[in-house]
């Protein structure tokens, strides 16, 4: 009576396939990435999940993610044309089907190729078999274009989880992700709006801070507030305090933010010998892409 009914955003897991990432050979920059892009399309991001290029494992990690009930699955890596990529045979295998030859990215693989011989970058234009392979998607998938390399990416629904597969080189993971997935998200997934503000604070250390923070997020359970320390420099900390919150209402979550942060500004500079500097969106976010 009188609530405001909250909207418990769509659910959603990463899985992170090869095995250079697991031999520590290339760092998973992927996940980070979508990470936010999740975050702030606001879906609930549950799980990331690494494993190797072993079509058993890459399949038990689809059937788990399924398992619970995950809405919307997405894989990054093993698109290629080469023997190792078997993402699109492992999301056939934990959805018990084939992949079959899939006419939108045959079409897709023509024109790029066709392209790519008019570049004089490769040799023939004609779609040798391990270009066809990337054409071979599960049954009943959507082929999702690839403006920036050769692999497209592939959608597949069942039952009520999509299972989206990217290619692991970052620049056409980005492509296909924002071209072609995030639009997607917008328009089928429960969504909440986040906003995030920051306070870079020099002079308190982090536990004379902390009953100002409890404070605060007792008073405001629905935000998150959270203290990062950043270490001691010339015998002063630095400590970065972060404030997050979602909702419904664009307006009213970054009100909600900023008034904490005022909050914040006011009891933190009560500290002698405090200096305060707000934070700007990239500082937040961190030394992600
Ligand atoms: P393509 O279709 O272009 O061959 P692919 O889907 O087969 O792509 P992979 O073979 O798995 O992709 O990876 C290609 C390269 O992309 C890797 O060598 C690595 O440099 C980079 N890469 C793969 N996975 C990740 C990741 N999780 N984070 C960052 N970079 C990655």
């Amino acid at each position: 009576m009188g609530r405001r009914r909250r909207i418990r955003p769509s659910t959603a897991e990463i899985v992170v396939i090869g095995n250079e990432v697991l031999n520590g050979e290339v760092l998973d920059t992927n996940s980070n990435w979508l990470a936010r892009q999740l975050y702030f399309l606001g879906l609930d991001l549950r799980r990331v999940t690494a494993v190797r290029d072993d079509l058993k494992e890459i399949a038990g990690a689809i059937r788990e993610a399924l398992r619970r009930r995950t809405e919307w699955i997405i894989t990054t890596g093993g698109l290629g044309p080469t023997h190792d990529d078997m993402t699109l045979e492992a999301v056939a295998l934990a959805t018990n089907r084939k992949t079959v030859l899939n006419p939108e990215a045959l079409e897709m693989l023509r024109e790029r190729y066709a392209r790519l011989y008019e570049m004089g970058v490769v040799k023939e234009s004609e779609l040798t078999p391990s270009r066809l392979k990337m054409a071979m998607l599960p049954r009943g998938a959507k082929a999702l274009r690839n403006r920036a390399g050769s692999a497209p990416g592939s959608l597949l629904r069942y039952k009520g989880s999509r299972i989206i597969s990217l290619p692991g080189v970052p620049r056409e993971l980005k492509d296909i992700f924002v071209n072609e997935v995030a639009p997607l998200i917008r328009t089928e997934a429960r969504r909440v709006v986040r906003y995030v503000a920051g306070l870079f604070v020099k002079g308190v250390p982090e536990s004379s801070m902390a009953p100002v923070l409890r404070e605060l997020a007792a008073s405001r359970p629905k935000l998150y507030v959270k203290s990062h320390p950043k270490g001691i420099e010339e015998g002063v900390s630095l400590v970065e305090v972060v404030v997050h919150s979602e909702g419904q209402d664009p307006e009213e979550v970054r009100r909600e933010v900023e008034s904490a942060i005022g909050v914040l500004e006011e009891r933190l500079s009560a500290f002698q010998p405090a200096e305060l500097r707000r934070m700007s969106m990239e500082e937040v976010l961190g030394g992600g892409e």
